[in-house]
């Protein structure tokens, strides 16, 4: 008697481990309290035979990769110069370019146009290189395009002594050079020169460290934030600017909008550059000039 119910019991057992889904389970559960009140034994469906070739695979979870991690550079900053130490270096600076034949722009200028404008200025003004007039008076923005850039800045609340004023190239590029007297002969500084000379305006902004600049036109726009996009695309956001060559002690933004000749070629651009120059203003907290 005590034979077959463990027989009995082994039978449960087994159905038990047969059992396909969670609905049978609990039904063979259920099934020998029945099967025993009937005296019926249950026999459990079979489970479909495992094929052969069939193999088992049970995803792990992978190790994670190591990822490289963004290096925090430990070196400090260097520190913001004094008006002093700006004036000096500025001055040694423009003495340098003025003596400067690292590129062909050197064997045809007049005047070497470092740059001008107040060495403590938040806001600089950067443009390609200088024209015929900027030759001649071996300062930046002197022309008619100069003129437009004042009433730009006025238009800001500004003055021209409360902002600095550089280009990229430092010499009048020229598209005819045997011809230096010939008007609208001015052209940009192609990627050469551009390259010989940018050293000396990263120098420049280094020294100066002003919060904003805002670079004139596609070609100086293109340079300083060195992407490949159209005016078009650089225009309308701020960018970080990051420098070849030296270290800012603090962080610039760097904005790009119409060079004022193009402005004076295409009046329709105007209201496009005010769009550019009122962002600046926001930013800067001007509230334009006082009437
Ligand atoms: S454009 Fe610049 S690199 Fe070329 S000669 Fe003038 S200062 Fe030197």
């Amino acid at each position: 008697m005590a034979d077959s119910s463990l027989r009995r019991l082994a039978g449960e057992l087994k159905n038990f481990l047969q059992a396909c889904d969670e609905d049978e389970f609990i039904n063979t559960a259920a099934a020998p309290a029945q099967t025993a009140a009937a005296g019926v034994s249950r026999t459990a469906a079979p489970l479909p035979p495992m094929r052969e070739d069939s193999t088992l695979t049970i995803d792990f979870p992978r190790a994670q990769e190591p990822q490289p991690q963004p290096t925090i550079s430990t070196e400090p900053l260097p520190a913001m110069m004094t008006t002093t130490q700006k004036q000096q270096a500025l001055a040694e600076l423009a003495d340098t370019i003025k003596h400067c034949t690292r590129c062909p722009l050197g064997a045809t200028r007049l005047n070497a146009v470092p740059g001008e404008g107040n060495i403590d200025a938040e806001l600089m003004f950067v443009g390609e290189g200088p024209g015929y007039d900027e030759d001649r008076q071996g300062r930046p923005f002197v022309g008619r395009a100069g003129q437009l850039l004042d009433k730009m800045i006025a238009a800001m609340g500004l003055t021209r002594e409360q902002v600095f004023i550089a280009n990229i190239a430092k010499c009048h590029p020229m598209t005819d050079p045997q011809h230096p007297d010939k008007h609208g002969n001015d052209r940009a500084p192609n990627a050469g020169e551009i390259a010989c000379c940018r050293k000396y305006l990263e120098q420049q902004i280094a020294i100066i460290c002003p919060k904003y600049i805002v670079a004139l036109g596609g070609v100086s726009a293109k340079a300083l934030i060195s992407d490949a996009k159209s005016l078009g695309a650089l225009r309308g956001q701020f960018h970080n600017l990051s420098l070849d060559s030296v270290k800012l002690p603090r962080p610039v933004k760097i904005l790009a909008t119409f060079h004022p000749a193009a402005l004076l070629r295409n009046p329709n651009w105007k209201k496009d550059a005010w769009k550019d120059l009122q962002m600046v203003m926001a930013e800067m907290g001007l509230k334009g000039p006082s009437r």
